[in-house]
């Protein structure tokens, strides 16, 4: 092998560090607080994410050490965006919206050793989470004024506020050099049975992953650009945009977590965005909002772009922001893949009737994502835009394995997500699609059980072990049916011991305070579809494809 002699620099978080200290220390990150609305310069974002490292080191993190947030999206998120992955320490960033022992088990399973934490969040659920031992840190984000709000700090851990820690630190920190295949953040997801796995970056996936949202045929993010990420920061680094937006040098705008219509449009109005992305639930909201509001429209005529991704989106959610004069870019990803692998770009190849045909589907790869299609053997399908096969992907900024401690300590690969093909590892995406013979990927199932609701995965495999304890109830079932505000809700299907009036509305009136105990609200299906049995496959399992199948509307 002859090597070639170019500079070898590593592909770390510090090359975006660097960029926006050399070029972009004007450009702004503006925030809407429920209270007020906060600008500040990039600039001093570094300057607070080198407060934040030196507060890192003096607590004693090193490298390879995870430090969680509990945050809505924020100039302080963004600075710890930038602070403990350029300090050699791994950002694990928490849903805010689960509910506390679940919060507490993924701190457990991270091995996190300090939290950042919005007082928002703190004050609603922070009681509700048992802090395992080795979390001896809690700084408090000041998203909402009032410091007499917070609750008091635990046995055996340090509390601060954010504000205190950044004055009590100095801003110069030496930044290591470290190595692209160092692990930069953390990011757990439901997998493919709504049990949660950790994903975790490296330097080199999330810089190539930063890199690729700016190609002309990705995002086409530019230094022009003002771009509003709706998506929760702790969802896949917020699809990338933050980091993309600051290798760019675009502006950004942070909701918080304000993603209501209203809010969004003063946020537009406030820092002229210009491209802004969520899932379709957000957006169909908002639609509506502009219907009702014509006077929204002229306040939000900066808005020209919005990649949505997370779930389908059809042809007419395409045209209503067409005529609104936004150009809606479909996306596909998921948490294990950085999460863009697919973006709806036309090709130039295609006639009229191939482009009104390809619109609403998930798109071609993005350069550096390979994907292919296989049936149940593992043989690749055909693509004629007709067979469905299950989705496998291929890239530098995909998962090779998921953050399992104890299988790492045993030598396990978990479960069955990654099948080594072709000299390459490829990761089964759960979604069954078809490819056409231009490449565009259609996603037409899902393989795994679980339901998305908002963006927000529900696993059904849960619900069910949750119904089962009910003494009524013989067998159960949790099904999606299409939505048409939160793309899909949960349904039960469920076939009691007795099948009486008596025992139906004891069911009805006593399932959902069970399930309360044991998943938050926005989760407990509202719907209840009683049956004398359920279909069943060959194997004798439910089959939940008739069930789903039952669920879609009458054509
Ligand atoms: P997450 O890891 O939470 O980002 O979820 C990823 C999953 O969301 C994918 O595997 C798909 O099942 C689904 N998904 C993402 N984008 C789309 C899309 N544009 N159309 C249909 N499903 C999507």
């Amino acid at each position: 092998m002859l090597a070639g002699l170019m500079q070898n620099v590593p592909l770390t978080l510090n090359l975006i560090r660097e960029r926006v200290a050399d070029l972009y220390p004007n450009k702004t990150v503006t925030t809407r607080y429920p209270h007020a609305i906060h600008v500040i310069g990039y600039g001093e974002v570094l300057d607070r994410a080198g407060h934040i490292a030196n507060f890192l080191q003096d607590i004693g993190i090193t490298r390879g050490e995870r430090v969680a947030t509990l945050a809505w999206n924020s100039h302080r998120h963004l600075e710890l965006y930038m602070a403990v992955p350029c300090m050699g320490a791994v950002l694990h960033t928490i849903n805010a919206r689960l509910l506390g022992p679940d919060i507490a088990r993924l701190l457990d399973h991270a091995d996190d050793r300090a939290l950042f934490v919005d007082r928002s969040i703190w004050k609603t659920i922070g009681h509700e989470i048992d802090l395992p031992r080795r979390v001896r840190h809690v700084v408090v984000m000041e998203d909402e004024p009032d410091q007499m709000l917070d609750p008091p700090a635990r046995a055996g851990t340090t509390q601060a506020h954010y504000e205190d820690m950044i004055r009590r630190h100095q801003a110069a920190f030496a930044w290591p050099v470290l190595s692209e295949d160092e692990a930069a953040s953390l990011c757990y997801t439901s997998g493919t049975t709504g049990n949660p796995k950790g994903v975790l970056y490296s330097h080199r996936s999330t810089t190539l992953h930063t890199l690729a949202c700016l190609f002309a045929d990705g995002i086409a993010m530019r230094e022009r650009d003002v771009c509003l990420p709706a998506v929760p920061m702790f969802h896949a680094n917020a699809w990338g945009f933050p980091y993309a937006a600051l290798m760019a040098g675009a502006n950004l705008a942070l909701p918080c977590r304000q993603t209501d219509p209203t809010s969004l449009v003063e946020l537009i109005e406030a820092a002229h965005v210009t491209m802004a992305t969520a899932v379709p639930t957000v957006w169909i909201g908002f639609l509506d909002h502009l219907r009702r509001d014509a006077s929204a429209l002229g306040r939000i005529s900066s808005l020209k772009r919005l990649p949505v991704g997370g779930a389908a989106i059809g042809r007419s959610f395409i045209d209503d922001f067409t005529r609104y004069g936004i150009e809606v870019m479909h996306c596909w990803g998921m948490t294990e893949i950085s999460p863009l692998g697919l973006t709806n770009v036309e090709r130039s190849d295609l006639d009229d009737a191939q482009v009104r045909e390809t619109r609403t589907a998930q798109g071609l790869p993005i350069p550096g994502c390979r994907l292919r299609i296989v049936d149940a053997d593992g043989a690749r399908c055909v693509t004629d835009g007709k067979m469905p096969g299950e989705l496998q992907i291929s890239s530098p900024w995909a998962a090779g394995a998921y953050f399992d401690r104890a299988a790492e300590e045993k030598g396990l690969h978990p479960e069955g997500s990654f099948v080594v093909d072709e000299g390459r590892v490829w990761l089964r995406t759960g979604d069954i699609a078809t490819i056409d013979p231009h490449g565009y990927v259609r996603i037409v199932d899902r393989a795994k059980d679980l339901i998305k609701s908002g963006g927000e995965w529900i696993s059904s495999q849960a619900l069910e072990l949750q119904l089962m304890n009910h003494p009524d109830v013989r067998e159960a079932a949790v099904v999606a049916r299409p939505d048409p505000k939160w793309q899909e809700r949960p349904v039960i299907c469920v076939a009691l011991h007795e099948d009486t009036k008596e025992l139906r509305e004891r069911f009805q009136q006593d399932y959902g305070s069970a399930l309360s105990e044991h998943f938050p609200k926005w989760q407990i299906p509202q719907e209840v579809v009683f049956l004398t049995e359920l279909p069943k496959g060959k194997t004798g399992k439910i089959d939940k494809i008739a069930l789903r199948t039952a669920m879609q509307p009458a054509q």
